[in-house]
C-alpha cells in the first residue's frame, strides 16, 4: 500500500514525498485508516517504527477538514515526557504540515518561558508540550486548552516512570472531554493499561506492532564482559576499531561527565546530556552530535529516550539498565527505519542480574565477546564473591524484578521461562 492510498489532503501528500516517504510502515498502515474514522487508539509499537507520522498525520488531515476559526485556537496536544522528544515530534509535526497554513509550537521547562508566550499568543494548532510547563502556561492563562479535539500521550511508561501521573491527571481535567485521545507506550504493564483506561474511550481500537520482539531486529547485539575499572579502557579500545558516531549509555549524571572527561583526554570528541544539564547545553550536545561535530555523546536514560538519530550505527551501554525494558528503547537508539545498527553492552560482575533480566525480556542470549584485552581483568572481578553484589539501587539487582516501570504483566516466552529456571548459561 502507498499513502496515495489512504486518502490524504494532497498537501499531505506532497509533504510525505518530499520526506522521501512512499510506503507507511506498519503501525502508521495499521493506525491511520483507524484514526482517520475518528476511533481512539491504544498504541504499543518497537522503537523507530514511524510512530510519530503514524499520529501527527492524521491529525493533521482531521484539523485540515475543520471549519475554520477566526482566531486560530489549539486544537491537538500532544504530551511527551521528555524535552528532546516534544522537539521531535514538534520538528516532525511541523515537516508533515509544512504545506498546510497549519501551526505547530513546542513548549517545555528548563529554558525561559516568554518565547513560548509568543507563539502561544500569536497563535497554534498543533501544541507538542511536556506537562510541567504545559500546566504551568494554562494556569497562567497563556495555553487555553479549552477547545482541544485529539490529545496524543506519548511514551506513556516513560511518563509514568518520571513521575508525571500527577500532571497527567490535572490534564485531563483540564482538555474537553468530548476529544479523540491516543495512547502510546512501548510497553503495557498493569499501570499503563489502567491509565489508558482513564484516558480512551471504551470502544477505543488497539495496534500492536511486534511487542514479543521489542528488541529491534536490525540491530546486532553482543556484550563483553569486564572489570568496572577497565571500562573506560575497553571504550577507547572499542572507539578505535568503530567508524562513525557512537551514542554511549551511562546510568548517573556524575558517571556520564566523568567518561566524557576520560574521552576527551584520549582525544576523542564527546559530549554528555543528562538531567543536570541547562536545557541550552543538552540541545547543543544533541545537535552537535546529529551534525558530526562530536563523534561520542554520552547520555543518561531520561534525556536519550524517544530521540531519533538518523544514520546512527551503534549504541554502546557502559552501565546496563537496572530497568531492562530501558535496553529495549537505547538500543532502538540505532536501527531506525530502515536503517542496520549495532549494540555492544559492557557488564561487570556486579550488572550479571540486569543481564539476565534483559535477555529474560527479550527471549535471547546476547552474543558474549570472550576475546578481548580485558577479559582476565574481568575474570579477576568475578571471582571475588564481594564484587558480584548486584548494584544497590531501587530495582533491578540479581534475582530480583525491576519494580519501576518493569512490565511485569508482559507474558514470558516459553524459552525465556526455562532459561530463568535453568540459571544464566553462560559463566565467566
Ligand atoms: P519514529 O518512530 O516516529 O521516531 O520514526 C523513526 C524514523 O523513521 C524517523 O527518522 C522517520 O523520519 C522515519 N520514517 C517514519 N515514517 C516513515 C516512512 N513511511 N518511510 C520512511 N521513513 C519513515
Amino acid at each position: 500500500m502507498a499513502f496515495d492510498a489512504l486518502g490524504l489532503d494532497p498537501q499531505i501528500l506532497s509533504a510525505l514525498k518530499e520526506q522521501g516517504y512512499t510506503t507507511p510502515t506498519p503501525i502508521q498502515a495499521q493506525s491511520i485508516p483507524l484514526l482517520l474514522e475518528g476511533s481512539d487508539l491504544l498504541g504499543t509499537a518497537q522503537t523507530g517504527t514511524g510512530k510519530t507520522a503514524a499520529f501527527v498525520i492524521p491529525i493533521i488531515q482531521h484539523l485540515l477538514s475543520q471549519p475554520k476559526s477566526n482566531r486560530r485556537q489549539i486544537k491537538a496536544l500532544v504530551v511527551t515526557p521528555t524535552r528532546e522528544l516534544a522537539l521531535q515530534v514538534g520538528e516532525n509535526a511541523k515537516r508533515y504540515s509544512k504545506n498546510t497554513g497549519l501551526r505547530t509550537a513546542v513548549i517545555f521547562g528548563g529554558v525561559g518561558q516568554t518565547p513560548q508566550v509568543d507563539l502561544l499568543t500569536r497563535g497554534v494548532d498543533i501544541l507538542v508540550a511536556t506537562p510541567g510547563r504545559l500546566l504551568d502556561l494554562e494556569n497562567q492563562g497563556h495555553a487555553d486548552l479549552s477547545n482541544i479535539s485529539h490529545f496524543v500521550l506519548d511514551e506513556a511508561d516513560q511518563m509514568l516512570d518520571m513521575g508525571f501521573i500527577h500532571d497527567i491527571r490535572k490534564l485531563l481535567k483540564i482538555i474537553p472531554a468530548k476529544r479523540q485521545s491516543l495512547f502510546f507506550s512501548a510497553t503495557m504493564p498493569k499501570s499503563i493499561i489502567e491509565l489508558s483506561a482513564q484516558i480512551l474511550r471504551p470502544n477505543y481500537k488497539s495496534v500492536r506492532i511486534a511487542v514479543d520482539k521489542p528488541t529491534a531486529e536490525r540491530v546486532t547485539q553482543c556484550v563483553y564482559y569486564v572489570s568496572k575499572k577497565e571500562k573506560p579502557d575497553l571504550l577507547l579500545h572499542l572507539l578505535n576499531e568503530m567508524k562513525g558516531a557512537v551514542l554511549v549509555f551511562g546510568r548517573t549524571k556524575h558517571g556520564c561527565d566523568k567518561v566524557v572527561r576520560m574521552l576527551q583526554n584520549g582525544r576523542v570528541s564527546a559530549a554528555a546530556i543528562h538531567g543536570n544539564k541547562s536545557q541550552n547545553a543538552r540541545q547543543k550536545a544533541l545537535k552537535d552530535f546529529k551534525a558530526g561535530e562530536v563523534r561520542v555523546l554520552i547520555a543518561t536514560d531520561i534525556a536519550a529516550r524517544g530521540i531519533d538519530i538518523s544514520g546512527l550505527e551503534h549504541v554502546v551501554n557502559f552501565e546496563l539498565p537496572n530497568v531492562s525494558e530501558t535496553y529495549v528503547h537505547r538500543i532502538g537508539r540505532t536501527g531506525r527505519a530502515d536503517a542496520s545498527g549495532s549494540s555492544i553492552s559492557f557488564c561487570s560482575a556486579d550488572e550479571r542480574g540486569f543481564l539476565k533480566d534483559i535477555e529474560q525480556l527479550i527471549s535471547q542470549d546476547i552474543d558474549l565477546v570472550r576475546e578481548h584485552p580485558f577479559s582476565e581483568g574481568a575474570a579477576l572481578e568475578w571471582s571475588d564473591p564481594e564484587n558480584r553484589k548486584p548494584i544497590k539501587q531501587g530495582g533491578g539487582g540479581r534475582g530480583q524484578r525491576p519494580q519501576k516501570g518493569s512490565d511485569s504483566s508482559r507474558p514470558r516466552s516459553k524459552d525465556a521461562k526455562s532459561r530463568s529456571a535453568r540459571g544464566p548459561k553462560r559463566k565467566w
